[in-house]
C-alpha cells in the first residue's frame, strides 16, 4: 500500500511515554495530567451507567451538554451559539479538528498554519488534499509577523488554523492578534479553525479570548474545545464544536461518518459537571501554582524560560548546556537523568536548531520537585 502520508511515523508523544515507561522515567512529556480528576465526576459517570444511559447518543450530542456547552459560551464570551444547530459534541477534539479541516479543505485549497504547530493539524490537511503554508514563530517570544500572513495568503487560501493557548509555546492570543486576523480574512472566502483546548488554563490574569468573542471571526470560525484537559480526562476523549449553523450544517456532515456519535453516560456526567462554574473557574489558579513551582525549580538549573502564558506546558532553551540536536537530547535525558520531554522541533516542518524542549508540569508537586532535582544537576 503506497502511504498517503509518507513522512509520518509514530507521534512523539507515543514514542516518548513509551520510552519513559520503559526506562522507569518521570513522564513530562505527553501532555496529560498525573493526578486523578473529581470523584464528584466519576460518581456522575456511574450514576448514568447504572440507570441506563448506554446507548447510542443522538448524533450531534445529547441535549443537555449541547445546553451547557451553550450556556458557558454565552457566560464567559458573551457569545450566543444554538444548541440545537450550533453546538456538536465529538470523540475529542482532535475528531472536531478532523471534521472541521475536512469540512472547509479541497484538493489544492491553501491552510495557513503557525508553526511550532500542534501534530494534528498538518496530516488532517494534507490529507484532504490541502497545501500547508507556514507561518514560523521563533523563540523566545513566537510572536506572529502578520504582515508575513497577509503576505502567505492567496486566493487559494481557505483555512487559517489557530491554537490559543498554543501548545507547545503556551502563547496566548492578545485583542491585536484578533483584530489583526479579522483585517486580513475580512470580505474572503477563508474560513478559521481555532483550537482552544487549553482555554482555562491561562496566567497571570490574561482573559482566554476566543475567536468567538470577535463578530468577523464568530462568522467563519470552527471553535474547537475539549473536556480532557478541563476536568483532568484526557483519557475520555470528549470534545466538542461550535461553529455559526451553516458551518455546523457541513461540520456533522462529516462528523456523522467519521465516529456519528460519543459515550452516552459520559455526555451525561458532563452537563451536570459544567453546570457549575467553580469546577472550571478554579483551573487557572490551580495550574499557576504548578507553574510557578516548576519555574522557581527551573531558577536553579541552566535551563533558560520566558514564564508560559498558558497550557500546561514550559518551554525552556538549553542552550547553555549543551548544542546537541533536542530530539536526541530528549531521549538522552530520559534515559540518562530519568527525566521525559518533548523536543519542541518536531512541531516544526522547517528544520531548526532552536534547541528548545517541552515539559508538560500538570503533575504532582512531589514529582515536580524530583524532576527539578534531576534537571538542576545538568
Ligand atoms: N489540540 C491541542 C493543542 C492539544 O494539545 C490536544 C491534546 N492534548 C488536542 C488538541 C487533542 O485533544 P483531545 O484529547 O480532546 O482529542
Ligand atoms: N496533546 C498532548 C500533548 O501535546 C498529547 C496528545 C496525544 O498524545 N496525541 O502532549
Amino acid at each position: 500500500l503506497s502511504s498517503k502520508l509518507p513522512w509520518v511515523g509514530t507521534t512523539i508523544f507515543t514514542v516518548m511515554s513509551k520510552l519513559a515507561s520503559d526506562t522507569g522515567a518521570i513522564n513530562l512529556s505527553q501532555g496529560f495530567p498525573g493526578f486523578d480528576c473529581s470523584p464528584e465526576l466519576v460518581a456522575l459517570v456511574e450514576k448514568y451507567m447504572k440507570t441506563g444511559f448506554n446507548q447510542y447518543a443522538p448524533m450531534t450530542g445529547v441535549p443537555v451538554l449541547r445546553e451547557a456547552l451553550a450556556q458557558k459560551t454565552e457566560l464567559l464570551y458573551g457569545v450566543s451559539y444554538h444548541p440545537e444547530t450550533e453546538v456538536t459534541v465529538t470523540s475529542g477534539a482532535t475528531e472536531a479538528l478532523f471534521a472541521a479541516i475536512m469540512a472547509v479543505i479541497r484538493p489544492g485549497d491553501e491552510a495557513i498554519v503557525f508553526e511550532p504547530a500542534y501534530d494534528s493539524y498538518i496530516p488532517a490537511i494534507e490529507l484532504n488534499g490541502g497545501i500547508p503554508v507556514l507561518v514560523t514563530l521563533t523563540p523566545p517570544a513566537y510572536a506572529i509577523d502578520w504582515t508575513e500572513v497577509g503576505r502567505k495568503i492567496t486566493d487559494k487560501t481557505r483555512l487559517i488554523v489557530v491554537n490559543t493557548p498554543q501548545n507547545p509555546t503556551g502563547r496566548v492570543w492578545t485583542a491585536d492578534d484578533l483584530a489583526q486576523l479579522a483585517a486580513l480574512v475580512k470580505d474572503r472566502d477563508i474560513w478559521i479553525v481555532s483550537d482552544e483546548v487549553y482555554e482555562h488554563i491561562r496566567f497571570d490574569g490574561r482573559p482566554h479570548l476566543s475567536l468567538a468573542t470577535h463578530p468577523v471571526l464568530q462568522e467563519r470560525t470552527f471553535v474547537c474545545g475539549s473536556f480532557g484537559k478541563t476536568f483532568h480526562v484526557t483519557g475520555w476523549k470528549i470534545g466538542y464544536c461550535l461553529a455559526p449553523k451553516e458551518l455546523s450544517v457541513e461540520f456533522r456532515k462529516i462528523h456523522q461518518y467519521l465516529t456519528f456519535s460519543t459515550i452516552t453516560p459520559v455526555q451525561y456526567a458532563l452537563a451536570d459537571y459544567l453546570k457549575n462554574p467553580v469546577h472550571y473557574e478554579t483551573l487557572p489558579d490551580f495550574y499557576e501554582r504548578k507553574r510557578n513551582l516548576f519555574l522557581e525549580i527551573l531558577r536553579g538549573s541552566r535551563f533558560q524560560f520566558t514564564p508560559t502564558e498558558g497550557s500546561f506546558f514550559q518551554t525552556v532553551s538549553y542552550r547553555a548546556i549543551t548544542d546537541e540536536p533536542d530530539y536526541d537530547l530528549a531521549i538522552r535525558l530520559t534515559k540518562e537523568i530519568g527525566v521525559a520531554s518533548i523536543p519542541v522541533s518536531v512541531f516544526y516542518r522547517q528544520k531548526n536548531d532552536y534547541n528548545i524542549l517541552r515539559f508538560c508540569f500538570a503533575k504532582d508537586d512531589e514529582v515536580l520537585l524530583q524532576a527539578g532535582e534531576r534537571l538542576q544537576r545538568l
